[in-house]
């Protein structure tokens, strides 16, 4: 079962959570031909996705994505905070599978941006840039981290053909050590045991295994895990809308052309058949592009 897992360091202001997934990521990549790095990173995606929601207290949807210049032009997670996950690479159609191989992230978006979005009830859309300033999507993170939110954090990320996990540990704000030296010890030692995990471990291991094995002289509470599964967001409506922000030109000589659009949604493959007659219905119903 894929699913999250939240864990605290019970005596020390440290929490942290585990990410495993499995047959959501075949779901989302059995629908498409991505070369295996893409496949790989396309996990890295949606777990860090998984790992940054439960940072944060919010009910709606956080998005992780990238958008490139080089041979990949788009890579984005999208993820709600009921565990619901999709997402989708595109791909520069002329770039050579030999074009992913032993790249890093840099490399791949080549110049592109990686933003985090949240869409949260109650509350204002936020965006934020996550500077490109390491070679990993998981270094990336962390110095996003430690920038913006100065919080100490730590990600591993670590995929194969099946599977994708993620562990990250952070700190909290000073409650139970309220010593700057001692809080920054501590945080540097945690930091250097979790660094020692290797990727089969954090993929094959038990997460209480793992746990005890990297901090044998913790007291660690584990929390139920939380399924996680592929459950695509989209909808008549949604597609009207992204029709919609085409513009009325544009839409106008697609519908003199033809009497109904096509449309596949990317994430899951369902077919949409939209005509003029029940865009200008959904349009009335009220939705907006986006
Ligand atoms: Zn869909």
């Amino acid at each position: 079962m894929d699913s999250s897992t939240r864990f605290v360091l019970v005596n020390a202001d440290i929490r942290g959570n585990i990410v495993r997934l499995q047959d959501s990521i075949a779901t989302m990549t059995g629908l498409h031909d991505y070369p295996g790095e893409i496949q790989e990173l396309l996990g890295q995606f949606v777990t860090a996705a998984l790992l940054l929601s439960d940072t944060i207290k919010f009910e709606g949807r956080l998005t992780l994505q990238a958008n490139g210049h080089g041979s990949i032009q788009l890579l984005m997670a999208e993820v709600t905070h009921e565990g619901d996950v999709r997402g989708i690479a595109r791909l520069d159609e002329a770039a050579p599978a030999s074009d992913f191989a032993d790249k890093n992230l840099n490399q791949l978006l080549s110049g592109g941006t990686l933003t985090v979005t949240v869409e949260a009830r109650g509350r204002e859309r936020y965006q934020s840039i996550v500077p490109l300033s390491g070679e990993s999507l998981a270094e990336c993170l962390e110095s996003y981290f430690q920038q913006s939110e100065q919080l100490n954090t730590f990600i591993r990320l670590a995929t194969n053909s099946t599977q994708a996990t993620g562990m990250l540990i952070q700190q909290l704000p000073a409650q139970l050590e309220q010593d700057p030296a001692q809080r920054t010890n501590r945080w540097e030692t945690i930091q250097v045991l979790a660094s020692t995990v290797t990727g089969p471990e954090l993929m094959q291991d038990a997460t209480a295994t793992l746990l005890h094995h990297l901090f044998a002289d913790e007291d660690i509470q584990i929390f139920g895990d939380t399924p996680v599964r592929f459950q695509c967001s989209c909808s008549e409506q949604r597609m009207a809308g992204a029709l919609i922000s085409l513009g009325e030109e544009d839409l106008a000589s697609l519908f003199e052309e033809n009497t109904s659009l096509e449309l596949n949604c990317e994430f899951c493959g369902t077919l949409y058949n939209i005509d003029n007659q029940t865009l200008t219905q959904l349009v009335t119903a009220g939705i907006k592009p986006h």
